[in-house]
C-alpha cells in the first residue's frame, strides 16, 4: 500500500513543528510542500515523516524533520536572500530552504552524494534556484558571497572563520559546536556592522570534516 504522503507530511507539522514551537508560516508551508519521501533511500521512505534521523548513506545521516525546520527559522528568510547550506547530503534541506530564500548554494563533500542531491533536486522539480558543488563547505564558497543565511548540517569543533568571513549584513549563520557527541546550535546574527552570537538548542551531527572540521 502507497502511504498518503500528503497526510503523513500533515501530521508532521502539526505534531512535530507546530506543538514544538516552530511558527514562521513560511516555514511551515515549505515543510508541508516538499516531499521528504522523495529524498531519503528507497528502503526507509515508510519512515519519511518519522521524528528521527534517517540513514542516507555513506555514514552520512538527515535530521529528524523538526531540525531541518528550525535551522530554517532561525534564518529568518523572507525571500530575498541567497543562501549556503554546507552538508547538502540528500538535498533535502536544500529543497526547503530553496522555498524560502532567493538562491540557495548546497555544498557536499562527497561527490556521490552530491550527486544524489542534484538528481533529487531535479527529479522532484525542486532545483531551480538551488545550485549543488561538490566540494569543502568548511571553507564556504567564495564564488556566491556574501550570504544572508548559512546553515551548516555537520557539527564543527569551532565556528569556520570561512564561514564568518562570508556571512553578509545583514546575515545569519546557524551551525552545531561542540565535541563529536554533545552540540549546540549556535545562531550568529550581524546587523548593521553588530555581530551577537546566542545558543538555540542542545543537539547531535554528523561531524564536519574538511580544512576546518574534524580531521
Ligand atoms: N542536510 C542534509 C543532511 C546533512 S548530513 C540533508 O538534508 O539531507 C551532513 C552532511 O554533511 C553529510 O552529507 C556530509 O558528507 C556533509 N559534510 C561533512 N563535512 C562537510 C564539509 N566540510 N563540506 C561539505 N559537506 C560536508
Amino acid at each position: 500500500m502507497i502511504p498518503d504522503w500528503p497526510s503523513e507530511r500533515q501530521r508532521m507539522v502539526d505534531r512535530q513543528l507546530r506543538k514544538r514551537g516552530i511558527r514562521d508560516p513560511r516555514v511551515l508551508d515549505a515543510m508541508q510542500a516538499i516531499p521528504r519521501e522523495e529524498f531519503v533511500p528507497h528502503e526507509c521512505r515508510v519512515s519519511s515523516y518519522q521524528d528521527e534521523p534517517l540513514q542516507i548513506g555513506y555514514g552520512q545521516s538527515i535530521s529528524q524533520p523538526y531540525m531541518t525546520a528550525l535551522m530554517a527559522e532561525l534564518l529568518e528568510l523572507t525571500g530575498s536572500e541567497t543562501v549556503l547550506d554546507v552538508g547538502g547530503g540528500s538535498g533535502y534541506h536544500a529543497a526547503v530552504l530553496g522555498q524560502l530564500a532567493a538562491r540557495v548554494i548546497s555544498i557536499e563533500i562527497i561527490p556521490a552524494l552530491a550527486r544524489q542531491a542534484e538528481q533529487n533536486l531535479s527529479r522532484t522539480g525542486l532545483g531551480a534556484n538551488v545550485t549543488v558543488v561538490c566540494g569543502d563547505g568548511s571553507q564556504g564558497w567564495p564564488a556566491a558571497a556574501p550570504y544572508q543565511g548559512i546553515s551548516v548540517a555537520a557539527a564543527a569543533p569551532d565556528i569556520p572563520e570561512p564561514l564568518r568571513a562570508q556571512l553578509g549584513d545583514p546575515g545569519r549563520l546557524v551551525i552545531p559546536v561542540g565535541d563529536r557527541f554533545d552540540q549546540e546550535l549556535r545562531v550568529i546574527v550581524r546587523l548593521d556592522g553588530v555581530t551577537h552570537e546566542r545558543g538555540a538548542t542542545f543537539c547531535r551531527f554528523v561531524p564536519l570534516r574538511g580544512d576546518r572540521g574534524w580531521r
